[in-house]
């Protein structure tokens, strides 16, 4: 067995998904290098310009989401993308372009612990029968040219981590703008517009407390039309979660639901 792995690890050669090291073998589950792992670490260290805690402790979330009945947003990073070479960064565009169950592993093995947190402020302790975890789908043309949904790839290896079932319930729309492109405004509707509740889903997810990931946000209106659906369709509470959020404005913050 020995020689097959080492057979395997010489010609599956992993790199870090920051720096494209070649990873050694202690570090071949990982997605990134030793040093580019310090400096993730530090990036979910860095403080919220509004609650001055750090990034995987700040709950603060744009008032769009607020106001859409979030309860509260967790994220691991805050999210500079003119800045291309940090570690947050290229772990988004990785996954953007490639599906990979290392990478994706990492996220959903980063975001399982303020998964639970949240569970635990809210008393659920099984999580797996009144919880479930969605996401808010990638445009189709997007997914047409990578051949896949990175949010999708992550929320699965979250739900093999944590037992709570993955459920595919928001569907987009052919069409629509590119919300990159768009005033908040314009992003509200446009994405009131696009998105919908696949039916089918509806008696696996009435009454129970949603986990809604999106890989990065920035005005949250994408988070909060598909909060706005879950809402509408019997979902009880909802826990956003993702990856990089836009740093945050004061003006614009609320805090979660939660401290108050
Ligand atoms: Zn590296
Ligand atoms: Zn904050």
């Amino acid at each position: 067995m020995k020689i097959v792995k080492a057979m395997t690890d010489f010609l599956f050669v992993r790199k870090c998904v920051c720096c494209k090291k070649i990873l050694y073998s202690h570090e071949r589950e990982n997605a990134f290098c030793y040093e580019c792992l310090l400096k993730w670490r530090f990036e979910m260290t860095r403080s919220c310009s509004s609650c001055m805690k750090s990034a995987v402790e700040c709950t603060c979330m744009p008032k769009s989401l607020s106001e859409s009945g979030a309860l509260v947003l967790r994220k691991l990073t805050f999210y500079e993308p003119e800045k291309r070479g940090k570690p947050n960064n290229r772990l988004i565009l990785f996954l953007k372009d490639r599906k990979n169950k290392r990478v994706s592993r990492f996220v959903a093995t980063e975001l399982l612990p303020l998964l639970r947190f949240e569970a635990s402020v809210l008393g659920i302790e099984d999580v797996a029968d009144r919880m479930f975890i969605t996401y808010v789908p990638r445009g189709r043309k997007a997914k047409a040219l990578n051949g896949h949904d990175q949010s999708d790839v992550i929320c699965r290896e979250l739900s093999d981590i944590s037992g709570i079932p993955c459920v595919p319930l928001i569907k987009r729309r052919r069409g629509g703008k590119e919300q990159k492109k768009l005033s908040s405004t314009e992003r509200a509707s446009n994405v009131s517009n696009l998105l919908w509740i696949d039916d089918k889903h509806l008696s696996e997810v009435r009454g129970k407390c949603a986990v809604l990931f999106d890989d990065v946000t920035t005005t949250g209106s994408s988070l909060a039309g598909a909060v706005k659906l879950l809402r509408s369709s019997g979902v009880d509470k909802i826990l956003c979660f993702c990856i990089s959020s836009a740093v945050s404005k004061k003006k614009d913050d609320k805090s979660h639901a939660n401290d108050k």
